[in-house]
């Protein structure tokens, strides 16, 4: 599953595309990705649309249009965007077809089937279900030290648990959460209101610098949207990875081996030393 810094790539490649282009028609073939739209309505709302921009908001991606709408998609576990010429061959599950008016053709393919699509007007969108819960973008201003504290000084839960909830923490899955805490030399086990006030302030920096650094650095990998896998976590991601699915191996800062820890079915990757309180 990607997580926000993978979606952030996925958001700039598809500006690079789309930005400017007017899509002609949409033809979805699952009718549930769009649901509660028929795939005739779904075509009547968009075709002749501008797309103004692509942004996104927690792993949502919004596409900008230059009608009252949007069109909102979520991936979840295998949903991805192609960027395909006209003469090019359809790939398996491709869901929606966007025709666009350079003759190329922007399609959504999902083998699992969990991905979602809605066209949401723009005065709705901070209120629409999945968007209105999400915590403050970790990247600007909004997620403050103090805000962490607030969260932190009120949860019972574990630090990683409370990491991965988005309407707490924005933008950490599994893998960033680990990675976030390995860097803050914070256990990922501990009740999270026992966090002091100083390790609190080393978590809110370590958060913002893995998502920084993540986007950053798996620039090199860039999402490839003319590739029918669109995206696979590279070795630029793997080179990153200080924690994550390194069990056994030694730390590089202290040399111990890396421990995992599995709990309902999500593995927890931490140094025994580094992070031992
Ligand atoms: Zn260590």
């Amino acid at each position: 599953m990607p997580e926000l810094p993978e979606v952030e790539h996925v958001v700039r490649a598809l500006r690079r595309s789309l930005a400017g282009r007017r899509i002609v028609a949409t033809q979805v073939t699952l009718s549930k990705l769009i649901a509660p739209f028929s795939s005739s309505a779904f075509n009547r709302k968009l075709k002749g649309s501008l797309i103004t921009g692509v942004s996104r908001r927690g792993k949502f991606i919004l596409i900008e249009l230059d009608t009252d709408r949007i069109l909102v998609a979520h991936l979840r576990m295998t949903g991805k965007f192609l960027y395909l010429s006209s003469d090019e061959d359809l790939p398996k599950h491709a869901h929606a077809i966007f025709y666009l008016d350079n003759d190329r053709r922007l399609v959504f393919r999902d083998q699992r089937q969990f991905g979602i699509m809605k066209l949401v007007p723009r005065s709705r969108l901070s209120k629409t279900k999945g968007i209105h819960e999400l915590a403050p973008e970790p990247l600007t201003d909004d997620f403050s030290l103090s805000y962490l504290r607030e969260i932190v000084s009120r949860s019972r839960r574990t630090l990683k648990t409370l990491l991965l909830d988005q309407t707490k923490v924005l933008g950490l899955g599994n893998i960033y959460a680990a990675e976030a805490l390995y860097r803050a030399r914070i256990n990922p086990f501990k009740i999270a209101a026992t966090l002091s006030s100083r390790r609190a302030a080393r978590l809110h920096q370590a958060i913002r610098d893995v998502l920084r650094d993540a986007i950053t650095d798996s620039s090199t990998s860039r999402i490839n949207l003319e590739h029918p896998n669109g995206f696979s976590y590279g070795e630029a991601f793997e080179r990153f990875w200080q924690v994550y699915e390194r069990e056994g191996e030694p730390c590089f800062e202290c040399g111990a081996r890396i421990r995992r820890m599995t709990h309902g079915g999500r593995s927890t990757y931490w140094c025994p030393r580094c992070q031992r309180k």
